[in-house]
């Protein structure tokens, strides 16, 4: 498997520091699939010097040269979707026919990109006066080498969030994606060069927590990080005193509030699938509900009957719509919360416990009388179990939402239009949801508060986000 694995040309070198392997296990079996030699110390610092050579060649290109390169990335996508869908359900455990919808969203994401770029990059003239001979402007200048460290939920996602508008931009990027994720970063880099994009303006890194240390230590103009908190709070520290632009997309604990006037078995489809979709690990999953006591009986009943229609098995099988949990150590923090609660007189209505069977497997489960002292109403989840509280009025389920130490998305469903925007505008989040939840559009920005994290991706901002503005005083 190392053979294979050297035979390419970013991954050739042997070096003595180079001696953690990296083992690829398929989450639904756990077989392994591969094992490689991860990125250490010397490679993460050939692959600076090289990028950091390259950059300015990179800046220089064209910018409609430069976006051709990502309209090609995208006809690739589109050739390759199926073998990219496979590779991503072998990996991360996703059903399959959730790794052809990731995919396709990654096109929507892209003509965003596509179409948006030039209109966000172009130089603005924003004062002139003829009696002052005085001519102002801004331009977008490319931050330099960047560091984009990834997770592994969404990785097409995620990772096309940054390393898309980064390269539009004009930076050499050092993409790391997770280690859970490693085959996947693979094929994005393979067709990134295959589209053009020159190998040492994209440039993979492979490995984990230890070569993404190791990334940070090298002198890059800033960095991009997708994951959790815990880790973003590492990250921001080991960057701090450099005055390099640090953004992280952190984790979430994300509310929705279910008024008292909903169709109720429609919604709680609706929020099930928030809850569950990607086995619940999306960061803007639906981790908590929070539903007025008027419909409370009922709401429980319809989301377990829609929860227990769920099929759970085998990733590749077309029917699955709740697979692996990608993560094994995340079993435990999953058995901890319905632990918690249970003492705390949580009533388990659905699931509770892992799944007997190779591989990392844990049940639908749907906690109810549930309340904020408990683990699973606090901590992130990141799999597929949810509770339910009850609320008194709108009041109280504001309060609630808002008591967390996170901040990604919060929603309400309702009929009543003005009661809705009344709730969401009380709710401290980056996004808001009005009978919806769990999504993200590329037209709007995507940022977290608190412990959610800090700057943002996606829409004209998050093409931006990616250079800094020069200021161009002109005096004729
Ligand atoms: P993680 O923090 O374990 O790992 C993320 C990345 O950081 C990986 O590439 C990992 O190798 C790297 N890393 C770990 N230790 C490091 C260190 N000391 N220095 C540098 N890099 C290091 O997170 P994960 O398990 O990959 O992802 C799950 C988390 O990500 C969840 O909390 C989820 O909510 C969050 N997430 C957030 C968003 C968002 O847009 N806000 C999107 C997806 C996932």
């Amino acid at each position: 498997m190392r053979a294979k694995h050297a035979a390419r040309p970013h991954r050739a070198r042997r070096t003595s520091d180079r001696t953690t392997a990296l083992s690829i296990t398929n989450p639904a079996t756990g077989a392994v699939v591969l094992r490689i030699a991860a990125d250490g110390p010397r490679e993460v610092a050939a692959r600076y010097a090289t990028a950091r050579a390259a950059q300015p060649r990179w800046a220089a290109t064209p910018l409609r040269r430069r976006l051709a390169t990502i309209a090609k990335f995208r006809e690739l996508v589109v050739a390759r979707t199926e073998t990219l869908a496979h590779t991503l359900t072998q990996e991360v455990g996703k059903p399959i026919r959730q790794s052809r919808n990731e995919l396709k969203g990654l096109l929507a994401r892209l003509d965003f990109f596509l179409d948006a770029s030039t209109r966000a990059l172009r130089e603005e003239k924003v004062f002139a006066d003829a009696a002052q001979k005085l001519d102002e402007r801004i331009t977008h200048e490319p931050l330099g080498v960047i560091a984009n460290i990834s997770a592994w939920n969404y990785p097409y996602f995620v990772g096309s969030n940054v390393f898309v508008p980064a390269l539009v931009a004009g930076n050499a990027v050092l993409y790391k994606p997770s280690e859970f994720a490693t085959l996947t970063g693979r094929h994005i880099a393979d067709l990134m060069h295959a589209a053009g994009v020159p190998e040492d303006v994209f440039v993979p890194v492979l490995g984990g927590g230890a070569t993404g240390a190791a990334l940070l230590r090298q002198p890059v103009d800033g960095v991009f990080f997708t994951g959790s908190y815990a880790t973003g709070a590492k990250i921001a520290a080991s960057a701090g005193k450099r005055m390099i632009k640090v953004q992280l997309e952190l984790g979430g604990k994300d509310p929705v509030y279910v008024c008292d006037d909903v169709d109720v078995a429609a919604t709680a489809a609706a929020v099930a699938d928030g809850a569950f979709y990607n086995t619940g690990q999306s960061c803007c999953s639906v981790e908590r509900i929070y539903v007025h006591e008027a419909i409370y009986t009922p709401f429980v009943d319809a989301f377990v009957a829609e929860v227990e229609r769920y099929r759970i098995g085998d990733p590749t099988d077309e029917a699955t719509y709740i697979g692996a949990i990608t993560r094994r150590p995340q079993l435990d923090v999953l058995r901890r919360q319905v632990q918690d609660a249970r003492r705390k007189g949580a009533r388990v209505a659905l699931g509770g416990s892992p799944i007997k069977r190779k591989g990392n497997w844990f049940a639908p489960t749907v906690l109810t009388d549930v309340d904020h002292s408990m683990l699973v109403m606090r901590e992130e989840s990141f799999g597929p179990i949810i509770g339910i509280q009850a609320v008194a009025d709108d009041a109280a389920a504001i309060d609630l939402m808002n008591d967390t130490e996170y901040g990604l998305t919060a929603g309400v469903y309702t009929h009543d239009a003005a009661r809705a925007r009344r709730v969401l505008a009380h709710v401290n989040a980056g996004s808001v949801y009005w009978n919806c939840c769990d999504r993200v559009s590329p037209r709007l920005p995507w940022s977290g508060v608190k412990h959610s994290g800090m700057g943002l991706t996606l829409s004209t901002m998050g093409i931006q986000t990616f250079t800094r503005p020069k200021a161009w005083h002109l005096k004729t």
